[in-house]
């Protein structure tokens, strides 16, 4: 099951790789199709590569997936037991947030790797990432508690990268986060240059 679940994930990548079905291709070095076991049961969903991502053609490597890491390693979570990827393989020049266009012609892409991996729970980083699970919902009503829909549990949040730059988000997210007893802890801290967030409950779902 595992070795067709590969070959599935190997060959869907290659088709990203080659991929033209938006203009983004014109400008990319590489595109980043996502990485991770092709059985694990939690999916991280960012937005798109960044410029660090489309430079080696993988997700999560940049300034945002130095601080991902950080959270992981303070919760304990092995990034290598996780599949991160995105709605949107290709770097979006100048980091701009994908249109809606791009988002459309890649989103297949996202389905089918949710269909080989048929992860249970997914970690929805930022507005993009909430917005192709639930299109029309507001992410402000969901952030920071777990939500299910059609046997899947969703846990959307804020990017990375909006915690790096504002701290005050580190502090919005802590506060949704206490009173959550499933999820036990989500903490921010911010010290001088240093954001720490704690993910708890995460861990043993993450087995
Ligand atoms: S962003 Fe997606 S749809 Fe557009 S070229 Fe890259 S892989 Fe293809």
């Amino acid at each position: 099951m595992k070795v067709v679940k590969s070959r599935k994930i190997e060959k869907l990548h290659r088709e990203i790789r080659n991929c033209k079905k938006c203009p983004l291709w014109k400008t990319r070095k590489n595109a980043s199709p996502g990485e991770g076991p092709v059985n694990a049961r939690i999916m991280i969903v960012g937005q798109a590569p960044g410029a660090e991502e489309d430079k080696v053609g993988r997700p999560f490597v940049g300034r945002a997936g130095q601080f991902l890491n950080q959270l992981l390693k303070l919760a304990k979570i092995k990034r290598e037991k996780i599949f991160l990827t995105a709605p949107v393989h290709c770097f979006p020049p100048k980091n701009r947030k994908p249109t809606r266009q791009e988002i459309k012609a890649c989103l297949p892409y996202l389905k089918k790797q949710i269909e080989i991996i048929n992860p249970q729970k997914f970690i929805l980083l930022g507005e993009v990432a909430f917005s192709v699970f639930f299109p029309d919902k507001k992410l402000n009503d969901f952030r920071g508690k777990w939500v299910k829909k059609n046997e899947k549990e969703y846990f959307p949040t804020y990017h990375p990268a909006a915690g790096m730059r504002f701290p005050k988000i580190g502090l919005r997210i802590k506060g949704y986060l206490y009173g959550q007893k499933t999820i036990e802890l989500l903490i921010f801290l911010k010290s001088s240059s240093k954001i720490f967030l704690i993910l708890g409950n995460l861990i043993p779902a993450a087995g």
